[in-house]
C-alpha cells in the first residue's frame, strides 16, 4: 500500500500551497496522488481533492450551533470527522493500486490537530494501517522542512538543527543572560530532536526541491518499516 503523508505546520507555514505543488508535481509525471483535506475552516482548496472534510461537517454550521469560536469549531469539526475515519482509510485502501501517495493536508493551527485526541487518533489509525509519514512545514523567517525556500535560504537553520556546535557558537554573544541559558539547554533538545530528522528545502513557489521530497518520503518509508512496524507489534 502507498504511503499517507500528513501534512503539518503553523498557520501560514505553507501547507497548503506544499499540496498544491506537489500535486501538480505529481500530475505532470502521470502520477497523481490521492488527496485529503482535513482543514474545515479553509475558504477555498486550490487542488484536485479526493475527500474533503467541508463535505462532512459545515465549519460555520459547528460554529453558531455549539456556540464556539474558531478554534473550538476546527476542533468539533476533527472530533466528528475522527468518529468516521474508518470510513476515509478504507477509502484509500480501495484505491490504493490507483496512486503513489496520499497527501493529507490539515487545519491551519497546527495544535488542533497536534494537541487533539482526533489528531492522535487520525495518525494512530493511519500509521496502524498503512506507512505514514509526516512532513512538518516550516518557514525559514520563523526560524524536518523547509519550505518558501524561496525568500530566505534556510541554510543557517539547518546547521543549527544539525550541529549542536553551531547553534551554540551562535549563541556565544551574550553568555550570561538568562535566555541565553535557556536557550543553550533548548539547543540541547532540539540537537537530540532534529539528529533524527530529515530535512529538505522547497519552495511551493518555484517547485525547487520536490524531486527530493519524493526521495525523503521514500526513504521514511523504510525507516517506518524496519522501526515503527516492529515497536507496534511489540506493542499489540
Ligand atoms: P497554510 O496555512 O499552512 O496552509 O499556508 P498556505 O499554503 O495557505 O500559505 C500561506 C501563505 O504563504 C500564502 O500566501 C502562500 O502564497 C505563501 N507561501 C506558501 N508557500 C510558499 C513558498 O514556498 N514561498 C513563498 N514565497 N510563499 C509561500
Ligand atoms: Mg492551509
Amino acid at each position: 500500500q502507498p504511503p499517507s503523508v500528513l501534512v503539518l505546520g503553523m498557520a501560514g507555514s505553507g501547507k497548503t500551497t506544499f499540496v498544491q505543488r506537489l500535486t501538480a508535481y505529481l500530475h505532470a509525471r502521470n502520477t497523481p496522488p490521492y488527496v485529503i483535506n482535513l482543514d474545515p475552516a479553509v475558504a477555498q482548496v486550490p487542488y484536485p481533492v479526493n475527500i474533503d472534510i467541508r463535505d462532512t461537517v459545515k465549519y460555520k454550521e459547528v460554529m453558531k450551533e455549539y456556540g464556539l469560536g474558531p478554534n473550538g469549531a476546527i476542533i468539533t469539526c476533527l472530533n466528528l470527522m475522527c468518529t468516521r475515519f474508518d470510513q476515509v482509510i478504507s477509502m484509500i485502501k480501495k484505491r490504493s493500486d490507483q496512486f503513489p501517495v496520499c497527501l493529507i493536508d490539515t487545519p491551519g493551527q497546527i495544535e488542533a490537530f497536534t494537541w487533539s485526541a482526533s489528531g492522535s487518533i487520525i495518525t494512530d489509525s493511519l500509521a496502524s494501517s498503512h506507512p505514514t509519514v509526516v512532513i512538518y512545514d516550516q518557514a525559514p523567517i520563523y526560524r524536518c522542512f523547509f519550505n518558501k525556500a524561496d525568500i530566505v535560504r534556510p541554510t543557517f537553520a539547518l546547521r543549527w538543527m544539525t550541529d549542536f556546535e553551531r547553534f551554540d557558537e551562535a549563541l556565544e554573544d551574550s553568555r550570561s543572560s538568562y535566555m541565553n541559558d535557556l536557550s543553550r539547554s533548548l539547543s540541547l533538545v532540539l540537537d537530540e530532536f532534529y539528529c533524527g530528522l530529515k530535512t529538505v528545502c522547497v519552495s511551493s513557489l518555484t517547485g525547487e526541491g520536490f524531486d527530493d521530497v519524493m526521495k525523503a518520503v521514500e526513504e521514511s518509508v523504510e525507516i517506518y518499516k524496519k522501526e515503527y512496524v516492529p515497536m507496534y507489534e511489540k506493542v499489540l
